[in-house]
Parts: C-alpha cells; structure tokens; sequence
C-alpha cells in the first residue's frame, strides 16, 4: 500500500504506517498514492482527487468533513473516513480556555503589560459563576465543554437538532430561545449548508446585549460582518475565536481587527495527546480495510 501524508501529524506516525507499506510526504508523488492522510490543508477536492488514479482511501485525521469531497470520492470508490473520537478533550479544553480568558481579560493584561501599561484599575473581571452558557450544537465536543462549565458553575443550556441527554445539559427547543437566555455562547456545530452563516444580525438581534461568543467550530457559522457591526455596537461584548475563513485568514478577514476579539491559529485539536490519538485510530483504520 503507498500511503501520503499530506499535512503534519505526530512524528510517529510514519513509522506506525510502515507495516501497511511505504509512506512518504513528498506531494509530487500524489499520483502514486492509495491512500492519502489529511487534517485541515490539504483539500481533497475533485482536483486532488483526479490528480491521484490509485487513490482508494482519504483518511482525514480530524472530525470535521468540510475540506473532502466525500460524494466525488464516493463516485469514483474512494472511502473517505475522519477520526471523530480522537479530538474532543483537546477542542473542548481550547474553548473553555477561551470561554475563561473572556471575562477575565488575560489576553489585555497580557498585552497591555508588554506594552509598559499598567491596567489594574481599568480591568475590571467577571465571573463565569452562575452564568448561563449556551452552546449551538451539542454532540462530542459540546458535551465536555458543558462537563467544564458545570464544574465552573454555569448554567448549561443546549440547542440541538438531535436529542441531548446529558446531565448537566437542559436541552432548548429553539435557537432564538437559547441566545435569548445565554450569557456566552459557545458553537459546536459541523459547517454544513444548515449552519452556514446561522449566527447572523438577525440571530445576534435577539442575543442578551453583552453576549460572549467562543467559536472553536468554523468560522463561516458566523456572518463576519454582521458580527464585526455587533462587536463595534457592543451589542456582542467579545468574540473568541480558533477557526477562519482560510488557514492562515486573509488580512482584510473583518474579525482580525474587530473590537473585543481574542484569537488562536486554529490550534484546537493540535494538543499532543490528540495527535497520538488520531495516529493510532488512523492504524486502526487501515487495519480493517482489505486493500
Ligand atoms: P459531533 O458530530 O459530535 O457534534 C456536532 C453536533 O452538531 C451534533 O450533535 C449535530 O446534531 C449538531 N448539529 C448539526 N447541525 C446542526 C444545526 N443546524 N443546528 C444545531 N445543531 C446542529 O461533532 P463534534 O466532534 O462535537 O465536532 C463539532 C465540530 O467542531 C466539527 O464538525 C468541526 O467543525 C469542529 N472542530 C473544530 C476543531 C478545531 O480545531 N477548532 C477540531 C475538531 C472539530
């Protein structure tokens, strides 16, 4: 079997996959591959997939399907398959991480420091004790993000398309009805045409004003303008943010230089427990296939 890895996973991985047959990293040898192991670079798209005639598995070390085209592979045999177990404690510790750094204004201590200031009286904190966290989407990773804030003392709430039993979780009937309640919103959703652009003027309208957003999920679920508007009115009172457009984002991406933002490169399921994880659930994978 010859197997591509075409973006950056554990450094251990390529001798993990020796005993299936030959790895290498070289791009050029795409055509040759049977098997190609992505995370978020790499787009499997109809192009990649025409380029690669031997191409019989797309492994996507990650959950998120957005960046394969599954029903193009589909249409030319290609089993495309993620690893969705492997990262929800690494995605769910970033957001609660960005959840508490919000009120308690690390990144503007940080920065104002660094910067010769000395802002004790000017930053003024919050608590996230008895406040209610609303999160949109509530599957693996909405779930321990919800354990977290439970233990904080935060009022859970969940809205989902599917049932949510969970303890700590009340699950609400509708979206407006959850951001109506919610002091910080926390996004959970796959980007799918049903959740492109769901966080809206419309949506944030209804938000209690001073509402916090946390999106470790993808960052078309927001409607950038819209959002930019809310955070400038202060109608969003902050916006903490993993996910982009594009990785990097493109300079002139409306929420780089937005009022109240905080922001990470997209490092969400980058811990190195979780690229362990994904290596060892991608051998796993290649285990059971009869190639
Ligand atoms: P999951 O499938 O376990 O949960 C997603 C939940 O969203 C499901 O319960 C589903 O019913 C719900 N949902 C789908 N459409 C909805 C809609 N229109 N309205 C409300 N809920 C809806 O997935 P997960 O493992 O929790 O991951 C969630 C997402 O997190 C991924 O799809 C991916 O986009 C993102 N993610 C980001 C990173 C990162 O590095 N920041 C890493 C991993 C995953």
């Amino acid at each position: 079997m010859k197997i591509l890895i075409s973006d950056s996973f554990d450094p251990s991985l390529p001798g993990k996959l020796a005993q299936f047959g030959e790895v290498f990293d070289d791009k050029a040898r795409l055509g040759e591959a049977e098997v190609i192991l992505i995370r978020s670079k790499t787009k499997a798209n109809r192009d990649l997939i025409d380029q690669a005639p031997h191409l019989k598995v797309i492994i996507r070390g990650g959950v998120g399907l957005d960046n394969v085209d599954r029903e193009y592979a589909q249409s030319r045999g290609i089993l495309v398959f993620n690893t969705p177990e492997a990262s929800s404690v690494a995605v769910a510790e970033l957001a609660f991480a960005l959840l508490i750094a919000l009120p308690n204004r690390v990144v503007e201590g940080h920065t104002s420091m660094a910067e010769g200031k000395w802002l004790k009286k000017e930053l003024k904190r919050t608590e996230l004790l008895g406040k209610t966290l609303g999160l949109i989407g509530c599957g693996r990773i909405g779930r321990e993000v919800a354990a977290r804030a439970a233990a904080f003392g935060m009022k859970v709430l969940a809205y989902d398309v599917v049932p949510v039993a969970y303890p700590a979780i009340t699950q609400v009937d509708g979206l407006e009805a959850l951001v109506a309640e919610a002091d910080y919103l926390s996004l959970h959703t796959p980007l799918t045409p049903s959740t492109r652009g769901l966080v809206n003027a419309e949506l944030i309208a209804k938000m209690k004003r001073g509402v916090k957003i946390v999106n470790t999920a993808r960052a078309a679920v927001i409607v950038e303008d819209d959002l930019r508007a809310a955070l400038e009115s202060g109608q969003v009172g902050g916006y903490a943010t993993d996910v982009w457009p594009s990785d990097p984002p493109d300079p002139g991406y409306p929420l780089l230089h937005a009022p109240n933002v905080i922001m990470t490169p997209h490092i969400g399921a980058s811990t190195s427990e979780n690229l362990l994880r994904i290596g060892e659930q991608i051998v796993q994978i290649l285990s059971q296939q009869n190639l």
